[in-house]
């Protein structure tokens, strides 16, 4: 090894700590991490020149010299998230800590085409100069779509929600000014929903949108399969020949457990269905037991493949109260035979999932990842 690998592990060392530390002094750093003094100070100096910390105001003191508090600056790098929908897009820009700097909504129906990319592109751009940030802060675009993403090609390989089929990433980055990436959108809102939450290693996330959407967390990292994306509950069979699904086959969850299915039994509105629901409306019960019963189901066979907490995010998710989860998870036991002792599944809720800001976290873990945090 030599003195510039030495001095690159340094300074990889010092930013990780104050990154997970968010801020401590010099003396301490030298204290956790075993260096000399002088070679923190380097170290401080060096990140600081690049923007990545800054040096702020001192920690109180009993007394001698107070020691400068050293800062990381959650905005030195910056990555922007898209979410395509059928018929709109959101925007948001995410710091290093995760945090949605800023965002925005547009109606802009999905088009796989060049005029489609040539105005999110320039939607995208504008967002940015809006933030009045330099150019070199942002790492890259993470793109949420509905759809299947090919991990060797990036391309879409199966995306019948949106007609997306064969989309790729290139299309949309010949009209930024900065790298992308597509991501499928279960996996995208996973991602933001293990940024937010403090989920286990191993999860089973659940996406209640208007399309339903899964995916399987190993280890604290969303699991990419072979070809597919894993986690796939929407397409798992609920019930054989039953309703038809946009895959082209029957009885598939989506059919019965997404929010569009929902919206479908009920006859209205998510927001109106549930304010009925809360107010004691019986037939909004009924439709509810039954969306709970067929939810039930499709979780406890995922279940029997991944034994692994259970967390709930998507558009139904956030009208989801406590009792529901109960109910919920009082069902699932119900029918569960060999699990019925153990209190399995253990069922949350995660409201504040959002699969632009996972798309632009993608970015953001590569980047931290050069820090081996
Ligand atoms: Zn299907």
């Amino acid at each position: 090894m030599n003195l510039s690998n030495v001095k690159n592990i340094n300074l990889e060392r010092v930013y990780r700590l104050i990154y997970l530390s968010r801020s401590l002094s010099r003396p301490e750093i030298a204290e956790r991490l075993g260096l000399s003094l002088p070679t923190v100070a380097r170290c401080v100096s060096e990140l600081s020149a690049a923007g990545l910390i800054a040096t702020d105001g001192f920690f109180q003191s009993s007394g001698g010299r107070k020691a400068a508090i050293v800062s990381c600056v959650p905005d030195a790098r910056i990555a922007l998230g898209a979410e395509i929908r059928k018929r709109r897009a959101r925007l948001c820009a995410v710091d290093l800590y995760g945090n949605v700097l800023a965002e925005r909504k547009l109606e802009l129906p999905f088009r796989a085409d060049d005029d489609y990319c040539v105005r999110l592109g320039s939607e995208i751009a504008n967002f940015f100069i809006g933030l009045n940030l330099p150019r070199d802060r942002v790492l890259g675009v993470g793109v949420s779509i509905q759809g299947s993403v090919d991990r060797t090609t990036g391309r879409v390989t199966f995306g019948a929600v949106l007609n997306a089929d064969g989309f790729s990433p290139e299309q949309l980055a010949r009209h930024l000014p900065f790298p992308c990436v597509l991501r499928h959108d279960s996996e995208a809102s996973a991602l933001s929903a293990l940024w937010r939450e403090s989920a286990p290693g191993d999860t089973l996330y659940v996406m209640l949108d208007r399309n339903l959407g899964g995916a399987v967390i190993l280890n604290g990292a969303v699991h990419g399969g072979a070809h597919l994306p894993s986690g796939l509950i929407e397409h798992m069979t609920l019930i054989p020949g039953g309703r038809p699904c946009y895959c082209g086959k029957c009885g598939c969850v989506e059919s019965y457990c997404s929010a569009g299915a929902l919206e479908m039994d009920a006859g209205m509105p998510l927001a109106e269905f549930f304010q009925r629901l809360r107010g004691g409306d019986a037939r909004c019960a009924e439709v509810w037991m039954d969306y709970l019963s067929h939810l039930s189901a499709a979780i406890y066979s995922a279940q029997m493949i991944l034994d692994a907490e259970v967390l709930l995010g998507g558009e139904v998710a956030r009208y989801m109260k406590e009792e529901d989860v109960a109910a919920l998870t009082e069902l699932a036991l119900r029918d569960s035979g060999i699990a019925r002792d153990t209190g399995l599944p253990l069922i949350r809720l995660s409201q504040r999932s959002d699969s632009a800001a996972g798309a632009a976290l993608h970015y953001i873990e590569e980047y931290l990842a050069q820090y081996g945090i």
